[in-house]
Formats: C-alpha cells, sequence, structure tokens
C-alpha cells in the first residue's frame, strides 16, 4: 500500500453533493445513488446524474491512484474499471454511514482477483475491498486498527516484501504500527496464494526487463513522476532498492 493524497477532489462530484443534497438525505443508500435523475430542461430528456458523477468520481479516483488498486496494487485496466474494480469505502459503509458519500472516504479497489487473468479463471472477492466487508468473517474492522491509506502519509513504510512475493510489517517500526501493518495485512488479505503469485511473477519479470534492457530502464518504469504506475509498484522498488 502506498500513500494516497485527497487533496485533488473531482469537480463532478462535488457539483452532484452540492445539487442532489436533498436527495441524497432521503436516498442515502448507496446503492440508490445510480437511481438518481434529472429533467434536461431544454431538451427534456432524463439525464442519469447519480450514474454519470459515479462514474465520473470512480475515473477521478483511479488517476488519482496512478491506475493501482488503493490495497493490494495491483493494475485495473480503464476499459475494464467498471468490471475489474469497484468505489471503495475505506471506513465501511455500514458502521459510517454519515461518510458514504464523502469524497475522502471513497477510493477504487480491485474485486479480489486477479485482473490480468483471462476471465474463466476470475473468483470473486478473495482480498481487497469487498473482502475486508464481508460478514462474520475474522478479523473483522476496527477503525482503531485501521491504517488509511488516504490519510496516512507513511503507510508505504510499514510494509516490506520479500522475493516469493509475500507482504510483510516492515521491521524498523514501532511495535504498535508493526501491529496495525499485521492487521491490515489480514483485514485485506494480502498474502492470498494468487496474489502472492502475481507479485512474484511481477518481481521476477521486471528482473528479465533488467537483464535484458538495463538498470535505467528499470528506474524509469519505477518514477514517482510518472502519470500511472506499474502494478506492485511499492513491492518493486523496494526489492529493487529504488
Ligand atoms: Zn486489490
Amino acid at each position: 500500500m502506498r500513500f494516497v493524497s485527497n487533496e485533488n477532489k473531482c469537480d463532478e462530484w462535488s457539483e452532484f453533493l452540492k445539487s442532489e443534497a436533498k436527495s441524497l438525505k432521503v436516498k442515502r443508500p448507496w446503492d440508490k445513488l445510480t437511481k438518481i435523475s434529472r429533467k434536461d430542461k431544454v431538451t427534456g430528456e432524463r439525464i442519469k446524474v447519480g450514474s454519470n458523477a459515479k462514474r465520473a468520481l470512480h475515473e477521478h479516483l483511479w488517476r488519482e491512484q496512478k491506475g493501482l488498486c488503493i490495497y493490494c496494487m495491483q493494475e485495473i485496466h480503464k476499459t475494464r474499471l467498471n468490471s475489474d474494480s469497484h468505489l471503495e469505502h475505506l471506513m465501511n459503509k455500514s458502521q459510517f454511514k454519515e461518510l458514504i458519500f464523502e469524497y475522502d472516504n471513497l477510493s477504487v479497489s480491485c474485486n479480489g482477483y486477479d485482473c490480468s487473468t483471462d476471465q474463466d479463471s476470475k473468483g470473486k472477492n478473495q482480498f481487497c475491498g469487498h473482502y475486508k466487508d464481508k460478514k462474520n468473517k475474522k478479523p473483522e474492522f476496527i477503525a482503531e486498527k485501521y491504517i488509511n491509506p488516504c490519510e496516512d502519509e507513511n503507510i508505504e513504510s510499514y510494509f516490506e516484501y520479500d522475493v516469493e512475493g509475500r507482504i510483510k510489517p516492515a521491521r524498523n517500526i514501532e511495535p504498535d504500527i508493526k501491529g496495525k501493518a499485521s492487521y491490515m495485512i489480514d483485514l485485506i488479505n494480502l498474502n492470498d496464494d494468487g496474489l502472492v503469485s502475481a507479485r512474484k511473477a511481477a518481481y521476477e519479470s521486471l528482473i528479465e526487463s533488467e537483464i535484458q534492457e538495463g538498470e535505467k530502464f528499470v528506474l524509469d518504469l519505477l518514477d514517482e513522476k510518472n502519470k500511472f504506475f506499474l502494478g506492485y509498484h511499492s513491492m518493486l522498488k523496494s526489492l529493487f532498492g529504488f
């Protein structure tokens, strides 16, 4: 995981919240959002303002996250944004109803499978956002233990990786943070077998690139200034020592 700033708000979303404040109060539940529509004053046509705002926000957050899942950091392709990912409530929507439409509480999570595999082999909700919010699972969501990737600027330094693709709490951190990092790995299931294999494959593929193209090529691929990141960016950076 890495820190993603929520400073750059989504204009379409802000405008939607402002203009639909009344109806959002009545239709609080998140799943009613796409049902909200307005009649266009000029053409008389019904415009699905809820769906449009949701789509704009999804794309905006995906760009802010450099095209990666907020938790596992795998790549989510723009053409498959709707099928492979969802708008994730960092603080879950069943316990934190007042944050349901808050920009700062929203991000993009994958749907819990390796997005690069073909459709048939895709399971669902094995890790990340939907897994985190599954009912009756252990560990359950505990706000005091949760490290919010949109709030904690140091989150990336709390984790380290091995060459087998496994993630673990970093060694040189405070015991309290270490406990939270370990909790996050379990809460989101970041050591799911499929995810571990995908991370290992990404690392080995970049080693191959380094052998073929040289260190400068790899450095450029992992440049923090890039508009979009390679999947598992934090792991690759740490294993390559950048
Ligand atoms: Zn994910």
